[in-house]
């Protein structure tokens, strides 16, 4: 079942660590201080990023005859989001805490029932000071101390004090009353304050093109785009008319997107920019809600592919009321993440709606004809859109693994394992030479070396015992590594020669495998 609200913040807290120490995920500018909800994946967060692009694209591209690939630009002209109902459109109404000044979601405010105390005003005798301004706090445990209120109340009017050396203590409040609430949501949940009106908050990174810019010009002004889908939609006809392709066909796109969002939070899981991975797919309208379903089954299987436990993905069916108004299914999938059950991807069947408006603000036909029955409509998309950030995200909590190794009576040893599915993981094997003052072993293994690198990405390593090598490249997920060692040499057994150890990650089991068979044999199981 669902569980939205379990989180593990110190498995969190260690995914996070790792990221960091390992090189997968850095926050951006860290070295000024970090620029917020924006972050560089280091070199193995790079190879993990292009490892799962590379295989989204290669399932719903490369393996697919009715899908075809966009690589659009960010710039965005404002036509295209006007058109889309973005500008003017694409913003979350926020409201502030008047105490704290924190920035809160108005929708996602969950609503809260109890006795809110209500106050006009307070002042300071000593000093003469004194405000007239409501205020109210929400107690929303029973038997709470209303002491509770009358403080929060006394903070809040302290903030108006000339002199900040007053303890809010000193205050006296004016015009208290009380009243009973019912699952009100101008409450600022942590801490009772009343919250200001919901105001929008826009969403878009807007820009000035053009060596002459005016900023009051709006001909020079862009958007960074907030979402992939656009340019697919708006370049719909010239890819129908450049590839002659017949409905029911797909464009896919991956590529930044980026919003402005209030509350970056949960590491990269609501960032400042972000990569999306969307597929457009038309077809002829009666057959969007049953291709809306399969686009479903095919995501899940998807994810399930690349290594996520199919007991943490969940399918949210949005009722009515909850979808956009011109959506007649969508279906979010969601993940269990260390932080609670989150969106991963939305599967949305979208009608006509994108491509209607784009025709009707363009003024130009976007409609298909089809040659079998000589109609002439403009067809239903389902969108399957994925956020390729979010796709790492999952991969990196669901692969985390701490093993305890301990032998009865030993030292403590924990394993850490990342257990990437080696389609993704981003080595593939390391090349370990037992030795490495031992010029054969050191000269075998860079022929191993040399033979996998047109291939794959290998790492060769010759530093510390085989033990500790073994480990480290546990921690980075690297699910084969190969040890070429004395029997490599065929110097006690002859028939040995020429063969290698190979390390299974997970199992942690040994096989020997001739140098001959390697590449085929790896081949084989890192597709
Ligand atoms: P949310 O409700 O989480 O803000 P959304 O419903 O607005 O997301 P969509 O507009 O449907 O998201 O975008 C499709 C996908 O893009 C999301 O499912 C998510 O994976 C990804 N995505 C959207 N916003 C962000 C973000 N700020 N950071 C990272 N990924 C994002």
């Amino acid at each position: 079942m669902a569980n939205k609200d379990q989180t593990d913040t110190a498995r969190m807290e260690k995914i996070v660590s790792l990221c960091k120490r390992k090189g997968f995920i850095f926050q951006s500018a860290e070295l000024y201080g970090g620029l917020n909800g924006c972050w560089d994946y280091g070199p193995l967060g790079a190879d993990l990023k292009k490892n799962i692009k590379d295989y989204w694209w290669r399932k719903n591209v490369q393996e697919r005859d009715d899908i075809l690939g966009l690589d659009g630009s960010i710039l965005t002209h404002q036509a295209v989001l006007t058109a889309s109902g973005h500008i003017g459109g694409f913003s979350d109404p926020m409201c502030d805490c008047l105490l704290t000044k924190a920035r809160l979601r108005a929708d996602q405010i969950e609503p809260q029932s109890g006795t809110a105390y209500h106050f006009t005003g307070a002042s300071h005798e000593e000093s003469g000071w004194s405000i007239a301004r409501v205020y109210s706090v929400l107690l929303n445990q029973p038997n709470q101390d209303e002491n509770k209120a009358r403080k929060t109340a006394k903070e809040f009017y302290a903030q108006f004090l000339n002199d900040q050396q007053i303890s809010p203590k000193k205050l006296t409040l004016a015009g208290e009353t009380t009243s009973e609430e019912i699952d009100v949501t101008n409450f600022n949940p942590d801490n009772g304050s009343l919250l200001t009106e919901p105001r929008d908050f826009e969403l878009m990174f807007k820009t000035q093109m053009g060596a002459s810019a005016d900023e009051n010009d709006p001909n020079a002004t862009a958007y960074l785009r907030p979402e992939t889908a656009q340019s697919i939609f708006v370049q719909y006809k010239n890819v129908v008319d450049s590839s002659r392709v017949k409905l029911p066909f797909g464009i896919a796109q991956i590529g930044k997107s980026f919003r402005n969002e209030i509350n970056p939070r949960n590491f990269t899981f609501r960032s400042r920019e972000f990569e999306q991975m969307e597929i457009e797919y038309f077809c002829r309208p009666e057959d969007g809600l049953r291709l809306t379903n399969e686009w479903l089954a095919n995501r899940l299987a998807f994810y399930e592919t690349i290594g996520l436990d199919k007991e943490k993905l969940h399918v949210l069916d949005i009722p009515d009321g909850e979808r956009a108004h011109y959506s007649k299914k969508t279906y979010d999938i969601e993940y269990d993440f260390p932080f609670g059950q989150q969106e991963l991807e939305g599967v949305a069947y979208r009608g006509d709606y994108d491509l209607g408006k784009h025709q009707e603000a363009s003024g130009k036909p976007l409609e298909y004809f089809d040659e079998a029955t000589k109609e002439r409509f403009i067809p239903h998309v389902v969108e399957p859109s994925a956020g390729c950030d979010r796709t790492i995200l999952a991969v990196l909590c669901e692969a985390y693994a701490e093993e305890d190794l301990t032998k009865e009576g030993g030292k403590q040893d924990i394993r850490t394992v990342m257990r990437f599915k080696p389609c993704i993981a981003p080595i593939k094997a390391a090349i370990l030479p037992l030795l490495k003052n031992k010029p054969e072993l050191v000269e075998k293994a860079k022929e191993v070396k040399n033979l996998l690198q047109p291939f794959m990405n290998v790492f060769y390593d010759e530093t510390a015992a085989i033990g500790r090598r073994y480990r480290r490249q546990d921690e980075i997920g690297t699910p084969y590594c190969i040890a070429i060692d004395f029997e490599t040499l065929g110097e006690e057994d002859a028939s040995l020669k020429d063969t290698v150890t190979i390390r299974h990650r997970d199992s942690m089991e040994q096989e020997r495998i001739a140098i001959s068979d390697l590449l085929p044999w790896l081949l084989e199981r890192i597709r």
